[in-house]
């Protein structure tokens, strides 16, 4: 793709004095700063960033973007790991300064700017003893999250973070700032919800919350030898929880490069009857650890974060995965074995009841069963370590291929090609086209997993 033409100076001027947050450009303080995303093999150089202060500025960055034909980017955690927030030479709209919100505790909703983390939204509803379903890392953004569909601890409960989006403030390609809901724009409101930031910019979102915690969060370990048969159980237990649990499965390495497997968990029921809806899980063997106990709910979203510092390599393939059988438990512990990375590690969050029941044609997010989010995420802290990282996992992810169900949470894709991208939007894709001819014809917004206007399917992205 190429880079955006340079512009005259005094055109840059006049966009900066528009602006009420600050205008970066790469000789700035803060730029190289600003400019970096979670994932650290992505080291791309904007020609501009526009620290938006409001909508205002939002607006004007679209407006300026199109006017100058320049390669527009969306900031919003900076969490996503294809490094889509950030371009070689284009104008990146930087929303992490919109920080926002605003806690209806009796109608119990909240109003969200873009730029918020999930740890900063938990902080402001959980002072009411409220919460909503995002996802399990409090450093991650509320806005990438939840317009590619939101998977978290409250899913089984209370549906994906999408699922609980009442409405949306989005400035689309033309400059026009629209509201997103059921009663209005409601076409956009359905691409909103799975479709990505492909049809404009979300500068505020309203959430529907709940009353949630104290959980019972918290963890189980296992070494390699009773991996296999707590695996098998593990699925059999999870596939007939209720829905005040959501799990995840892990299989990682130990300091001493001993295959571990864990699982985590969340009640967001009564605490009493969490202890007795996990002890089967907590009898099963002799765990190596065991921390499953009452904590409030920030404390659990908070818990993994040590464990994604910004800044590491990483490189990820995932896949939805419905049957965790024996020979694909086989593949897994035979490829965490040989991990490269003993920071890297398997993910299986599920997904299930209330999330899962969500009618497929009601939002952009397609994949509504009762599955797992399989994600191999590799990290490792070393550049020249790459090579062997990305092979290890290509291997490992192609071993698994006969057990995945077709698609893959688009939220957990990197730069994989349009394929995938299709894959990820499914049985919605053609819906998603005719949605991006009507909101983004000239494909403004396509630094994303892109959903191509009609008019440049089949040109070269
Ligand atoms: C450590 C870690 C843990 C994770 N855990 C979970 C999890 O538990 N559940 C889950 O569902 N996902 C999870 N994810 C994936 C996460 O949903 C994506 O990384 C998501 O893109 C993060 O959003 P962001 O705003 O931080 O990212 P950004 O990189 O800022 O944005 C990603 C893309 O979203 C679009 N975008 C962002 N903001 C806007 C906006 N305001 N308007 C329009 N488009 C916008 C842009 O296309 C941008 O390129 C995790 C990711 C990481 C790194």
């Amino acid at each position: 793709m190429p880079a955006s033409k340079p512009l005259e100076e005094a055109v840059v001027q006049e966009f900066a004095a528009n602006l009420r947050g600050e205008l970066m450009r790469p000789e700035d303080d803060g730029y190289d700063a600003t400019r970096a995303v979670f994932n650290g093999t992505i080291d791309k150089r904007p020609a501009m960033i526009a620290r938006c202060a409001g909508t205002g500025d939002v607006v004007q960055g679209v407006s300026f973007a199109r006017t100058h034909d320049l390669l527009l980017s969306i900031h919003g955690g900076g969490h996503s790991v294809a490094g889509n927030a950030v371009s070689d030479g284009g104008l990146m709209l930087d929303l992490s300064p919109m920080k926002g919100i605003r806690v209806d505790p009796v109608r119990r909703t909240a109003q969200a700017q873009a730029g918020l983390t999930l740890g900063e939204f938990d902080h402001e509803t959980q002072a009411f003893g409220l919460a909503t379903t995002l996802g399990v890392v409090s450093v991650t953004g509320i806005a990438g999250l939840t317009l590619g569909g939101g998977l978290g601890w409250l899913n089984g409960k209370h549906g994906l973070a999408c699922d609980n989006l009442l409405s949306a403030d989005v400035v689309t390609a033309d400059g026009r700032l629209l509201t997103a809901s059921d009663e209005e724009n409601e076409d956009l409101f359905w691409g909103i919800r799975g479709g990505g930031g492909n049809f404009g910019v979300a500068t505020l979102f309203e959430y529907q919350l709940h009353p949630v915690g104290p959980v019972l969060g918290g963890g189980l370990r296992y070494s390699a030898g009773e991996a296999r048969d707590f695996l098998r159980f593990y699925h059999e237990f999870a596939s007939t929880c209720p829905d005040e649990l959501s799990t995840a499965a892990s299989l990682g390495r130990a300091p001493d490069g001993s295959v571990v497997v864990g699982v985590a968990v969340c009640y967001c029921g009564s605490i009493e009857t969490g202890e007795r809806v996990l002890r089967p899980l907590r009898t099963f063997g002799s765990p190596l650890e065991d921390n499953i106990q009452p904590m409030s709910y920030r404390a659990l979203q908070s818990a993994p974060d040590a464990e994604f510092p910004f800044g590491r390599q990483h490189y990820w393939k995932s896949s939805w995965l419905k049957h965790l059988s024996d020979e694909a438990i086989e593949v897994m512990l035979r490829f965490v074995a040989e991990m490269p990375s003993l920071i890297s590690g398997v993910g299986l969050q599920q997904m299930h009841g209330a999330a899962s029941r969500v009618d497929p044609a009601a939002t952009a997010f397609p994949y509504r069963d009762e599955h797992y989010d399989f994600l191999i995420l590799s990290q490792w802290s070393d550049p020249s370590d790459s090579e062997e990282n990305i092979r290890w996992t290509r291997a490992f992810f192609e071993a698994m291929q006969p057990f995945f169900e077709t698609g893959v949470y688009v939220n957990n894709l990197g730069e994989e090609g349009e394929d995938r991208v299709k894959e990820a939007y499914g049985a919605h894709y053609e819906r998603l086209v005719a949605l991006k001819d009507k909101y983004d014809p000239t494909n403004l917004f396509r630094l994303n997993q892109n959903v191509r206007p009609m008019a440049q399917s089949g040109a070269p992205s």
